[in-house]
């Protein structure tokens, strides 16, 4: 268990990292989100020793950061955004060099080959780590980080630069170690948060701006957000009957196809308008034939809450142009 308490960084005056405190749990992956400058990597350098926080404490399965920093280092396998690799060295001769730089206490070889195999480096075991490709360097990075056999497990954008089949294949390998490790994962390629963590902390101008599963967080976002909605009728009939309901902020126009036009309907701030969309279908007699609610992407969900002037429209804006993409 990680636990962080009122962590604070002040870079001499600028605070990259601004009071947080979160606990992450034994066999728990949480992705770390956040916009460039965030404060992810500063947040990431503390909990792992190699920066000092200015306030607030942190804590690795009892070990406090300041005080047993041997033991909290024993305790995490790091892998940073850039891995600490020597190219000129072979898989084998590098991971036997952090193996005996680390002190680890276990049999060498079959050790060093469980991890080759966990993280499909067998291949290139011989092979100098120049001429491997970015993919397979990110995993000897990951190998590296395995080495002393942590409990914990930080990733500092573990997926950068990788084509779509690495990424999959570095997720499969994450979601696996979650099983039985602490993972914290940061990245901005938002998808990955959904696709592997468990939980997501967002953070923006060094502060938590949300703590909370993928799933909740889409779904409390988007309680206030626009209906997709399709009617059987004439679409000035329907747009002038609309404007007559009180809890309609916006009515935008999608398509309008044999007879049935598709609009996308946001309520304003605090009001479910669902009923009174079913009562003014059924008073001016044109049949509702879909509602549902757009739910948010966690892109959107992000820009929400890290950016104060992405509006409403630009969400709008963003939803109508995926769901094209969907249709097409
Ligand atoms: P992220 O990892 O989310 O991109 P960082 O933790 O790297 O964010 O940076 C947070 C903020 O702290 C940024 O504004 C960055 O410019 C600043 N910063 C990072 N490292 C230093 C440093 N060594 N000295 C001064 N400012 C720094």
């Amino acid at each position: 268990m990680i636990e962080i308490k009122n962590l604070t960084k002040d870079y001499g005056g600028h605070i990259a990292v601004d009071d947080i405190s979160f606990v992450v749990n034994d066999c728990e992956i949480l992705g770390f989100l956040g916009p460039n400058g965030a404060g992810k990597s500063t947040a990431m350098n503390i909990i792992t020793g190699y920066l000092s926080a200015t306030k607030g404490s942190v804590s690795v399965n009892g070990y406090d950061v300041l005080e047993q920093p041997i033991e909290v280092k024993q305790e995490i396998g790091y892998l940073p955004e850039l891995p600490p690799l020597y190219l000129d060295m072979t898989v084998k001769e590098y991971l036997n060099f952090v193996f005996d730089l680390k002190k680890v206490k276990l049999p060498k070889g079959p050790h060093i080959e469980e991890i080759c195999k966990l993280v499909g480096i067998k291949d290139v075991y011989h092979r100098l780590i120049k001429n491997l490709s970015k993919g397979y360097r990110q995993r000897v990075g990951i190998a590296q980080a395995l080495i002393g056999n942590p409990k914990v497990i930080i990733l500092d954008e573990p997926t950068v630069g990788l084509d779509p089949k690495q990424i999959i294949e570095i997720r499969n390998l994450v979601r696996m170690l979650g099983k039985n490790h602490t993972v914290i994962l940061s990245s901005h390629i938002l998808s990955e948060i959904q696709a592997v963590c468990d939980r997501v902390i967002i953070i923006n101008k060094g502060k938590i701006v949300a703590d909370d599963t993928p799933k909740n967080l889409s779904n409390n976002l988007s309680n206030d957000l626009s209906l997709s909605v399709v009617f059987e009728g004439e679409k000035e009939e329907i747009i002038k009957a609309l404007k007559q309901v009180n809890g309609i902020k916006t009515i935008d126009f999608v398509k309008e196809k044999d007879g049935e036009c598709e609009f996308n309907i946001e309520p304003r701030a605090g009001y479910d308008i669902r009923k009174q969309l079913f009562d003014t279908a059924s008073l001016n007699n044109f049949a509702i034939l879909k509602m549902s609610s757009n739910s948010l992407a966690l892109e959107d969900i992000f820009l929400r809450l890290t950016d104060e002037s992405y509006s409403a429209e630009a969400i709008k804006r963003s939803l109508k142009t995926k769901k094209d993409k969907e249709e097409k």
